[in-house]
């Protein structure tokens, strides 16, 4: 589908940045918008390449932005765990009432929607429900999560924190019915832990708050304090650099008749550990790209101190990639340590502890 316009809403973010400069090399023509340049400014004067400075929530922007676009990439949301239980509100009008306009827009325009939702949809697992030592624990079929298998498992009202989870799996209920009924074509993304260079912020370099888990590790190293470890560090994800990622997603684009009217976990199945191990690996990827040693180690934190009332945690996130591999011939590759180091080093650039 290459020469094809993409726009990408929120092209300004970590996965918006990456996945316009792949497009621009495949030769399709990318229309980028967002409030904020910064990831992209080197672009400008790219041929292909156009930036839209603008606040999503101005619908007639927005409307004109897609006009004439092929595919309208979704991306645009606020996705930051310390938020959805401190700026509640902002997660649910971000994550689904801000994205009505999109959807309308694209149906009425004829625009493919690419709609990124999250991993998160799906909440804890069945699995984590059972005693550690059970065998309904271990039986990996209770923990894998698959598209049209697993179901979505979030907690009570007072757990502010699956606000995100709720709004994203409302959008996407929402996106399904109106392909159904009203013509729509869609494809829905679910990313499991997409890391890489260039997301989130480090908070005093280039940002404010509390990021996400590798940026608060990386953030602790580059300032020699211990790295904090939520309830001991015991919650597993998988890690999936941002390049295999954007390789899906780009085959996606490539691939109208397979992607069409499906949902897709993107995520590394064989990329798991719990929170502890990336403390150790980012420690250990640390003292390789600085050729210095790192002695403060880690330190536990209580959930609730760490990010206030109402968070709850994932357990554990194993994508089911079968549809992904079959529909779209897809394989991610990069191991997590690989990822784990080509991520710490982009920040260690950033800070000016390794030239940028
Ligand atoms: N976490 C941690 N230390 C931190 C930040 C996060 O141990 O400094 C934990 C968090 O409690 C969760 C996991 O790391 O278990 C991943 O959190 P993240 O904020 O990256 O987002 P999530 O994967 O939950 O969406």
């Amino acid at each position: 589908m290459g020469g094809a316009t993409i726009c990408i809403l929120g092209g300004g973010g970590f996965i918006g940045n990456h996945l316009g400069r792949r497009l621009l090399s495949e030769g399709y023509r990318v229309r980028s918008v967002d409030r904020d340049d910064h990831r992209v400014r080197d672009l400008s004067d790219r041929a292909g390449f156009e930036f839209r400075r603008f606040d999503v929530r101005d619908e007639g922007r927005l409307a004109a932005a897609i006009h004439g676009c092929d595919v309208v990439a979704h991306l645009s949301s606020l996705c930051n765990p310390s938020l959805y239980t401190t700026r509640t509100l902002d997660t649910i009008g971000s994550n689904y009432t801000q994205a009505l306009p999109v959807i309308a827009a694209c149906r009425e325009q004829g625009a493919r929607l690419l709609h990124f939702s999250t991993c998160e949809v799906y909440g804890r697992t069945l699995a984590g429900f059972a005693p550690d030592d059970s065998s309904f624990r271990q039986d990996p079929a209770n923990t894998l999560l698959s598209e049209e298998s697993s179901p979505m498992l979030l907690g009570p009202l007072h757990r502010t924190r699956w606000s995100y989870a709720a709004a994203k799996q409302l959008l996407e209920r929402t996106i399904e019915a109106e392909g159904r009924e009203r013509g729509l074509s869609w494809t829905i993304v679910r990313p499991f832990n997409f890391i890489g260079p260039g997301m989130d912020f480090l908070p005093g370099v280039d940002g404010e708050g509390l990021p996400r888990v590798m940026a608060c590790f990386a953030s602790a190293l580059i300032r020699g304090e211990p790295l904090p470890l939520v309830d001991g560090g015991r919650a597993r994800r998988t890690f999936v650099h941002i390049d295999d990622a954007v390789d899906a997603i780009v085959r996606m684009i490539d691939r109208p008749g397979a992607s069409a009217g499906r949902v897709f976990n993107v995520g590394h199945p064989e990329n798991e550990c719990d929170m502890a191990g990336l403390a150790r690996l980012m420690i250990r990827a640390f003292e390789e790209l600085t050729g210095r040693g790192f002695g403060p180690g880690v330190k536990e934190v209580v959930a609730e101190d760490f990010y206030g009332p109402g968070y709850e945690d994932c357990d554990r996130r194993v994508p089911d990639i079968t549809r992904a591999r079959t529909l779209l011939g897809w394989e991610p590759r990069i191991p997590l340590p690989e990822a784990v180091k080509r991520t710490l080093s982009a920040y260690l650039g950033t800070a000016g502890v390794l030239p940028a």
